[in-house]
């Protein structure tokens, strides 16, 4: 969990410009006690006095997720990104000044931030000082700053870079983090892909708030999570700002640039922002019927999981050629690039944003437990399914388990799916198998109080299947440990 702070605290901040970075309590604290101990006069603004009893270590170099241990890093936790970006279509490049603002969580003497690909780094400073650095391992920046960052210190890394963005195309999971299109790109990052764009702590479990500052000639549109603070033009270049105010993972961080329509309504007092990709020929009527469709269904999905999680809404049609739709918070990315003029069905806009609350408020603690976003996600597309197409949720699951005992969809554990099974049928349909499941066991009442409940409780942060399984149980007051080790870590098919 991290300290989330507005942005606006953020602007002209000058905490770590004068006089250096600001001492924590817990600084001031030891140091008086340790002058009480010797009997010395020492001051508490002197240069570190404890330094020869304090130890500064490394941090990790991952997150500890067993299936993608060079995700994520230790030692610290980010409260903020600022992404300052600008786009040449000439090149296809970015250059780009990325702001972090973290907390030291252990006595740092070096630490390590996700960075991937071909992209220059031209200057890099902790605390407004240059600091070294170098690239090493998978995806790894390790930084060492002048001096060593004490438990507790707020500090605030730089790092300006430029070139050409990698995209990320995994045998089994796809293809991830910036991918261009025919006039510009998009950045999607599930579940890695973030550095291919900006310096990260790329693990779900380390969510911050975030700004993104977007330059593009003046004929392309930039989009970005969140809500729009403004635009303005000059020399023919548009510079567009956006702020995620609510903690977010950077796997749902999103940019787009192209050429697009723009559709921006109100939905319950929520700005509801829709782009549509020219290169998809989409009509005005149809681009129009987007943004509705998804306040429709934001406001469906309200009547069942509680309030919508974040200050807006809306969603973005692109030609990308991924194949796929991305829950990025606020604002989902759906490709539909195989067909022209379309835009997303009302059960793909129901998954998308179900996952708003199931995913992106609530993370997942581990990859392992992506269940708990898709299991949801696809029960939504069930509930739609039973409101809007006369199917009743338990017919969707009927149709599912009769799939034969020797499919694929039996033979893994839907809550420890493996790191090539994440986005697997088993952590989808399987997982909504087990909500109905849960849903027969403990009884209408118990479970769409607990469908409120869970995203109420852990939204804004993270949490696992344990916690999920500790919550079942609470809220309905049975033992239901059977029933999850059968539909969640059983991998054969379950009898009814
Ligand atoms: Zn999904």
């Amino acid at each position: 969990m991290i300290t989330a702070r507005p942005p606006e605290n953020l602007e002209g901040n000058d905490l770590f410009s004068k006089g250096g970075p600001r001492m924590s309590s817990r600084f001031l604290r030891s140091t008086a006690a340790l002058a009480l101990s010797v009997g010395a006069a020492v001051a508490v603004t002197a240069a570190p006095a404890g330094a020869a009893v304090t130890r500064f270590t490394p941090g990790a170099p991952g997150a500890g997720d067993p299936y993608f241990p060079d995700m994520g890093n230790g030692g610290y936790d980010v409260a903020h990104y600022d992404v300052d970006l600008a786009y040449d279509p000439a090149s296809k490049g970015i250059r780009a000044v990325t702001t972090i603002d973290a907390t030291a969580t252990q006595n740092l003497s070096r630490f390590d931030l996700d960075f991937l690909g071909p992209l220059r780094i031209s200057s890099l400073t902790v605390d407004g000082r240059a600091a070294t650095w170098d690239r090493t391992g998978a995806q790894e920046l390790r930084i060492t700053p002048r001096s060593g960052l004490r438990a507790h210190h707020r500090f605030r890394v730089r790092v300006a870079y430029a070139g050409v963005p990698q995209t990320v195309d995994d045998p089994a999971l796809g293809v991830s983090g910036w991918v261009p299109t025919a006039d510009g790109g998009v950045m999607l990052n599930q579940p890695t892909g973030a550095a291919t764009v900006y310096p990260v702590n790329d693990t779900p479990a380390d969510k911050a708030t975030y700004t993104f500052t977007l330059t593009a000639p003046k004929d392309l549109t930039t989009l970005a999570n969140g809500e729009p603070l403004g635009a303005a033009t000059r020399h023919g270049l548009t510079t567009t700002r956006w702020a995620m105010r609510s903690p977010m993972a950077s796997e749902l961080a999103m940019i787009a640039i192209g050429k697009y329509d723009v559709v921006r309504t109100k939905a319950r007092g929520r700005a509801n922002i829709t782009a549509t990709d020219r290169a998809m020929a989409i009509t005005p009527e149809n681009a129009k019927a987007f943004n509705t469709q998804t306040a429709d269904v934001v406001a469906f999905l309200e009547s069942n999981f509680g309030r919508y999680p974040f200050a807006s809404t809306g969603g973005i049609v692109v030609k990308a050629g991924v194949g796929y739709a991305l829950e990025t918070q606020g604002r989902p990315v759906y490709d539909l690039g195989r067909r022209p003029g379309s835009i997303p069905a009302g059960d793909l806009l129901a998954h998308e944003l179900a996952h708003q609350w199931f995913g992106d408020a609530v993370s997942p603690a581990k990859w392992a437990d992506i269940w708990l976003n898709e299991g949801f996600a696809t029960y939504a597309e069930w509930l739609y399914a039973e409101k809007y197409q006369g199917v009743p949720v338990r017919q969707s699951f009927d149709k599912v388990y009769a799939t034969p005992a020797d499919d694929d969809l039996w033979n893994a554990k839907t809550a420890d799916p493996g790191r090539d099974g994440i986005f697997d049928a088993t952590v989808y349909d399987r997982g909504a198998m087990t909500l109905q499941a849960l849903r027969e066991a403990i009884g209408d009442r118990a479970f769409f109080r607990l469908l409120r409940e869970w995203p109420a409780r852990y939204g804004g942060g993270n949490a696992s299947t344990a916690d999920f399984i500790r919550f079942a149980e609470r809220i309905s007051g049975r033992d239901l440990d059977r029933l999850f080790t059968t539909w969640l870590y059983t991998p054969s098919k379950p009898k009814l």
